[in-house]
């Protein structure tokens, strides 16, 4: 009798996803041997069309040998606002699927399908309507599926009928179904530690299941536990849904001090406008701006307050920032303008809605910049206001860009 799924996980992989978007967006280059690299030989492959990978052409291969091996193949230059694009359509189309997708990578994730099957059906109907899902909303790239009890098993389903192709793993014949596999398909046995296994005659995962625990363990320590785990399919791991930055901001270490209020609101406007792109860029909305001043005597002051709604738009940003430098009593002069969005979530989480938002105008323009800017680069587009003092507050001044996130 077939056990019952105690869980039930899909890992969804984009088949070399990259060089897949290349020949999606440029029909001359498709059926052809592809590498999305540097225009030069130093540097390494980013990825490879499976054209390239009958030659041996394999990512993070220098680009010197896959020339030597391939050397038809086409080279393009990364074109990543695409990949990033084509990525947003794949995660949400994943979220259609279930609340619990936890993105690995840009074109990969596990999906948590527990309990769906009265919606979706089997293990393997899940796992082809993943499949078609992403193949209509990025217009035709093609993805590999696994499905298994847990995300380690899952991981290794998806890599076991690449491109195209989908991999249910009953979890009844999990541990079978891994056995054969080599050792360097357990999760954490890298370079370092396969050659060990082999040392010790291992080779296949079953063989590492079949070994004596005492053994392992003095070869390996704890790891030993661990990889006699995963060689029965055992991997507690949940599917993580992506934790949110706290926070996003900006700070300028200035080239000259200033204390002009003038000045400073010069500052805090380009810091708006950045952190309110990136907001928009990831998706967040903040509920709380803050303000930092540093002295040239290295004195840190802040001042924050917490929005009453919640805001991507820079202006709004801007606006909040020029109350909260009323509150600074230090008259400076200041080494270090910093302005800060806290307190994220998610732009598309379920919010109050401002009826007489004054926010309605300002965002619609930024959103017509963000285009402008993911169109023809940055700088195309500036704000009149900064125009006069390009040459001195421009992009000249170190910037320290960040993001706080727990998961990091
Ligand atoms: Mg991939």
């Amino acid at each position: 009798m077939k056990t019952p799924w105690p869980r039930v996980i899909a890992h969804a992989d984009m088949d070399a996803f990259y060089a897949s978007v290349e020949q999606l967006d440029d029909p001359a280059l498709r059926n052809k041997a592809l590498i999305v690299g540097p225009n030069s030989l130093r540097g390494v492959v980013l990825t490879a069309s499976y054209e390239a990978r009958k030659s041996g052409v394999k990512s993070a291969m220098p680009m010197a040998e896959a020339m030597r091996r391939c050397p038809g193949a086409l080279v393009v230059q990364p074109h990543f606002d695409r990949y990033q694009e084509k990525s947003k359509a794949i995660m949400s189309a994943f979220a259609e699927f279930s609340p619990s997708v936890e993105a690995i990578s840009l074109d990969e994730a596990f999906i948590d399908m527990t309990g769906a099957s009265e919606i979706f059906g089997s293990p393997a109907r899940i796992a082809n309507l993943i499949r078609e899902a992403v193949f209509d909303v990025t217009g035709g790239l093609t993805a590999s599926v696994g499905i298994a009890a847990t995300k380690y098993v899952a991981k290794v389903a998806s890599d076991f009928n690449k491109p195209n192709g989908i991999t249910v793993v009953e979890p009844h014949e999990t541990v079978a179904w891994l056995a054969p596999l080599p050792v360097s398909r357990l999760w954490g046995a890298g370079p370092k530690t396969v050659p060990r296994f082999h040392k010790l005659g291992l080779y296949t995962i079953g063989e590492v299941r079949c070994a004596d625990a005492m053994m392992l363990k003095q070869q390996f320590g704890n790891g030993a536990a661990h990889f006699q785990a995963l060689s029965r399919g055992e991997d507690p791991r949940r599917v993580a849904t992506r934790r949110k930055a706290r926070s996003m901001g900006s700070d300028r270490t200035l080239l000259k001090d200033v204390s002009s209020r003038e000045e400073i609101e010069q500052y805090l406007r380009r810091s708006a406008d950045r952190i309110g792109r990136r907001l928009r860029d990831k998706g967040y909305c903040c509920r709380g701006v803050r303000v930092k001043l540093k002295t040239n005597q290295f004195k840190l002051h802040s001042r924050q307050v917490q929005l009453g709604d919640s805001t991507d738009c820079a202006d709004h940003l801007f606006n909040v920032s020029k109350e909260l430098l009323n509150q600074f009593d230090d008259k400076g002069p200041y080494r270090l303008v910093g302005l800060a969005a806290f307190d994220l979530v998610q732009a598309d989480d379920p919010q109050q809605m401002d009826l007489f938002s004054t926010q309605a105008k300002p965002q619609a323009l930024e959103h017509v910049i963000d285009d402008c800017i993911a169109k023809f680069g940055k700088g195309v587009i500036s704000r009149a206001a900064d125009l006069g003092d390009a040459r001195t507050i421009a992009d000249t001044t170190p910037t320290l860009d960040f993001i706080d996130d727990p998961s990091e």
